[in-house]
């Protein structure tokens, strides 16, 4: 039997870029690890689709899949819950194929809590001034809305302590090469392995 896969979450603050590295890297056609696509109560988008950008459900198909228990995490942002179907990812990393999650922040507090020995990977904006000029470059937002999305930036920044690396998000590509050498790396870490070889050891 394989080994069971690595549970892979990259977040980060809001603003930052997370969807757009995340599909950047699930662009190429090299990964030895497979997207668990999200379920959201927010309105569909132009061009996106069903069971492969989210699962889109009312809330109240939401909540009763919360009941169930039927969540690896939830969270609630700007109005709308999104949260990660456990079935999955449990069934995903059984077959020994790595998972990787892209999720805000207070989703991925509750999967460090759950899979301590998951990756953590948070995406930072090259600096705070960067940070601004991209929440404010979004549109037409009042100022004490910005203030506002920068504070909760601030917040988020603080919590990069529980997290096992921080990527910068300066272009893109770098980033997405970044995450990938984490996640080969991260398979030959000893404490990753060393099972398999105790294992051996008792079977000769
Ligand atoms: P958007 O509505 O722009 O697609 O996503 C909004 C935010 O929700 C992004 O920060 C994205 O990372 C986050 N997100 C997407 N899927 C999930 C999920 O399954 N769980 C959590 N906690 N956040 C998610």
């Amino acid at each position: 039997m394989s080994e069971r896969g690595l549970l892979i979450v990259l977040s980060g603050p809001s603003g930052v870029g997370k969807g757009t590295v995340r599909k950047a890297i699930f662009e190429r056609d090299d990964n030895e690890f497979e997207y668990s696509v999200s379920m959201t109560t927010r309105q569909k988008r132009e061009g996106e689709v069903d069971g492969v950008d989210y699962y889109f459900r009312t809330r109240e198909e939401f909540e009763a899949m919360i009941e169930a228990g039927d969540m690896l995490e939830y969270a609630e942002y700007v109005g709308n819950y999104y949260g990660t179907p456990l079935t999955y990812v449990n069934e995903t990393l059984d077959r020994g194929k790595d998972v990787f999650l892209e999720i805000e922040v207070q989703g991925a507090r509750q999967v460090k809590d759950k899979v301590p020995d998951g990756v953590f990977i948070f995406l930072t904006p090259p600096d705070l001034a960067e940070l601004k000029a991209r929440i404010v470059g979004r549109g037409t937002d009042t100022p004490e809305v910005i203030d506002e999305r920068m504070k909760v930036a601030r917040e988020e920044i603080e919590m990069m302590a529980l997290y096992d690396y921080a990527v910068v998000n300066d272009e893109v590509h770098l980033a997405v090469d970044r995450i990938k050498d984490i996640i080969v790396s991260e398979h030959y870490r000893v404490d990753r392995v060393i099972g398999k070889y105790i294992k051996m050891l008792k079977e000769i």
